[in-house]
């Protein structure tokens, strides 16, 4: 794989071409190799919730064929010129942004997820207005070329065939626990045992927190407690509807509709409650949360790229990765019918080099 001099770059690819989740292989082109740009033949990269969202169609309008995938990680194999943060033979890593405006004050503190002008370029299915406005093609594909200002450089000894879901799963639950200060000692909840929820517990527990985990699917017990959570309570059982007042922090990635009062008076006073999952609809009674005291709930997209760097490298140094299963790309349809039913414990990698 080369970048001849201002010539478009030949990818091969897996894609939807409709809401349905079936995927075939797809071919098309990147855009030439920019003065700042790396090429990174792509290793492997995560198969995300957020992914079946998108072919679905259920938040912001889809354009197909989509090629999902912003779980990404590979082996730089041409630079740019003006490139300095990246020699050929690295290893990249690259998350759901692609590029930004760079000028705004959100942008200009490297937090370009949010961009005040609306511009961060996402991995896929976003217009790259620094291309001629064409569709961005995402990670189930054999290359990726993209600005040295939004790769993330992963160190030579990481576990590399489990690096991918860091790119999104790893920073989605870093992010707000930073932004909580969660700290040693404090009692604290996941809602959601997925992709997301199972780093969240990884981070809160690397922090000495005591973490209890919430999910629908009771099998699951068994292995979070062998991650380290101190309990697991069924949404569905009786002990669910008891807690009260308990928690510091509570992370909720769950992907479905819920009841987000359910959580917030399980908060103690001036708790806080991040919301990562993203749900078609999800409920709140303004009401019932007055009457469950001063607490606090907020949102939070992904995380900036200086923190996603941050965040690789705490993980790298203190060995934290995601629970992953590889996979052929050709089991890409029976993948995503797996992570909807949450029979993936935690995380599916493709391994691109099965993708002849
Ligand atoms: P997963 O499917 O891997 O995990 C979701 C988990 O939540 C599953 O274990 C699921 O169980 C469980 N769950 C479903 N419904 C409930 C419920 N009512 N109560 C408790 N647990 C429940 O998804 P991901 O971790 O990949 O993603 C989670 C969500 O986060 C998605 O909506 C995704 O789009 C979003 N996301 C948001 C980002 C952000 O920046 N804010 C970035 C990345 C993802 P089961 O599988 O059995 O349904
Ligand atoms: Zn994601």
């Amino acid at each position: 794989m080369s970048a001849k001099n201002g010539e478009r770059i030949p990818t091969k690819a897996y894609a939807a071409h409709s809401k349905e989740w079936k995927f075939k292989p797809f071919s098309f082109t990147r855009h030439a190799l920019g003065q700042n740009d790396i090429l990174i033949e792509i290793l492997y990269a995560g198969i995300c919730h957020s992914d079946l969202h998108s072919v679905s169609g259920d938040h912001h309008g889809t354009t197909y064929p989509i090629v999902p995938g912003h779980e990404i990680v590979g082996r730089v194999v041409a630079v740019g010129q003006k490139v300095s943060k990246f020699k050929i033979g690295d290893y990249a890593g690259v998350g759901c942004m692609v590029n930004s405006c760079g000028e705004c004050d959100a942008c200009k503190r490297s937090e370009e997820q949010f961009c005040e002008r609306g511009k961060s370029i996402f991995t896929y299915n976003s217009v790259d207005y620094f291309h001629g406005n064409e569709n961005t093609y995402g990670g189930y594909s054999n290359n990726i070329v993209v600005s040295e200002n939004f790769g993330i450089k992963v160190a030579k000894d990481a576990d590399i065939s489990k690096i991918a879901p860091l790119l999104c799963a790893g920073i989605t639950t870093y992010s707000p626990i930073k932004f909580s200060k969660v700290k040693k000692g404090d009692k604290v909840a996941v809602a959601g045992l997925g992709g997301l929820g199972h780093m969240a517990l990884k981070y809160m527990i690397a922090l000495g927190a005591e973490v209890t985990c919430f999910d629908i699917v009771p099998s699951k017990k068994k292995t979070v407690l062998k991650l380290g959570a101190k309990r697991f309570i069924d949404v569905n059982s009786d002990d669910f509807k008891k807690i009260k007042n308990e928690f510091d922090f509570i992370i909720s990635t769950i992907p479905y509709e819920y009841d987000i009062n359910a959580y917030h008076k399980m908060l103690k006073l001036n708790g806080e409650m991040a919301i990562v999952g993203l749900p078609v609809k999800a409920n709140i009674n303004g009401a019932d949360m007055i009457w469950n005291f001063r607490k606090k709930i907020y949102s939070s997209l992904i995380g900036g790229i200086k923190e996603t760097q941050e965040m690789l490298d705490y993980s790298i140094k203190n060995n934290i990765y995601p629970e992953v299963e590889i996979i052929p790309i050709t089991r890409l349809d029976e993948a995503y019918q797996n992570v909807a039913k949450g029979r993936v414990e935690f995380r599916y990698v493709i391994d691109m080099s099965t993708l002849s």
